[in-house]
């Protein structure tokens, strides 16, 4: 779960399985409530429990990679932060903290701006108040809280008004969602974190009715700007860097400005088709594309492009020198025979429309270098490959790539 995309993609994943397995399932009339987080699912069920059971073993042998596991009880769950109990014919819920659970708070004393330090307490007792249903249960989870954050060293009275001030804000209110709080028209002011950073709202404040006289800006500045603070670089940020700096080699200062493209080796057979040049042209769009990068038909690990006398393209990539890739797509394009391994969709491309092995040309995209601190290779390659192929349009019909998948990025 790294990638960006990835929850969204759990989630659509998920929700077409639990249609499939459970909302639409035979025994769907027996579920009173339905709900997921992501993968962490809550059901309220009613009737025969073996029943529920055999829902869940038929999930569990139609899909051969996904297993369902239960946790069933008649009078108290866990779900997520939030403690179930069944009292009286009705469910009570209270705040669920694992046993096993570190006291993550942030520390009062932390470089962050005091909006936000004085922002988390409220939050949680909002968090709270939410989840307990009634006032006696709130007041349990906010003395939890409470000791919880003077261990982080939070003042104790400042927590007991915080507490009793969200204490007072009626719980159905807080169901509600707050869409009011969107609608307001503040401009942002983003900055970095600086110990002076207060001072400068300060004169941003005093100074503001001089914008709000102003012709131009007046309509921007009708309601106060809303502060808003990136992180900046950390203790930690500066001793430990992600990726050691490499060291540049005096051999570049001797040749001037490095070059980018691809060029010949001057040793083998795949010299005379390399496509040279600093950018290659959008096959469809025409606009120019810089290349970053320098190789030759030796460099190994790379996406490369191959091109076709009439302009189609098609891209891959290699572990190995783009000249042995390269190699051998020549030879299955001399080979060419319908459904052998040397079928592929540029040599059946080059059989289907006469051309010669030798009217190949090609370049290399990018360099793809392993992560200094370790990564897999192979799944970066595949990455920035499905990167070009949608970048330049290589799907067929309009270029020779006839795959695509998104799961190198999951
Ligand atoms: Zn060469
Ligand atoms: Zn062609």
């Amino acid at each position: 779960m790294g990638a960006a995309v990835a929850p969204s993609f759990a989630n659509l994943f998920v929700h077409k399985l639990e249609q499939e397995l459970f909302l639409n399932h035979r025994y769907k009339n027996h579920i009173q409530l339905y709900l997921r987080y992501m993968d962490d699912i809550l059901v309220v069920w009613k009737g025969d429990i073996t029943l529920f059971n055999e829902m869940v073993n038929e999930a569990n042998e139609s899909h051969p990679t996904v297993k369902f596991t239960t946790e069933i009880s008649k009078r108290t769950l866990n779900f997520l932060d939030v403690s179930l109990t069944m009292e009286n014919g009705s469910i009570i819920t209270n705040l669920y903290r694992k046993a096993t659970d570190r006291n993550s708070l942030l520390n009062c004393s932390s470089f962050h701006s005091r909006k936000c330090i004085t922002g988390i307490p409220k939050g949680q007792f909002l968090r709270a108040r939410r989840i307990a249903s009634d006032d006696a249960k709130y007041w349990e989870a906010a003395e939890g809280l409470i000791n919880r954050f003077c261990t982080k060293g939070y003042s104790r009275c400042t927590l007991h008004k915080t507490a009793a001030e969200v204490g007072r804000i009626p719980r159905t209110s807080l169901l509600q969602g707050s869409k009011a709080a969107n609608k307001n028209n503040r401009t942002p002011f983003v900055s970095l974190y600086h110990h002076k950073s207060d001072q400068v709202e300060k004169v941003i404040k005093r100074f503001w009715p001089i914008l709000q006289g102003d012709k131009q800006l007046q309509k921007f500045c009708i309601d106060p700007p809303l502060f808003c603070y990136r992180k900046g670089r950390t203790i930690r940020d500066h001793l430990c860097t992600a990726e050691p700096k490499k060291e540049t080699r005096q051999t570049v200062l001797f040749q001037g400005l490095e070059k980018k493209g691809t060029f010949p080796c001057l040793g083998c057979v795949c010299c005379s088709s390399v496509i040279r040049g600093e950018s290659i042209c959008h096959p469809m769009k025409g606009n120019k594309i810089k290349l970053k990068h320098y190789a030759t038909c030796l460099t190994a690990g790379v996406v490369y492009l191959l091109k076709c006398p009439c302009g189609k393209v098609y891209v891959g990539q290699t572990i190995r020198p783009v000249k042995e890739r390269i190699k051998e797509h020549k030879s299955d394009i001399r080979n060419y025979n319908t459904n052998t391994p040397t079928d592929t969709s540029v040599s059946r491309h080059f059989f289907s429309n006469k051309h010669n092995q030798s009217q190949l040309k090609w370049l290399v995209l990018e360099v793809v270098t392993k992560p200094q601190r370790g990564g897999d290779i192979k799944k970066l390659l595949l990455q920035r490959e499905a990167v070009w192929i949608k970048r330049l349009n290589s799907m067929v019909p309009i270029g020779l790539n006839e795959y695509w998948s998104i799961a190198p990025f999951l």
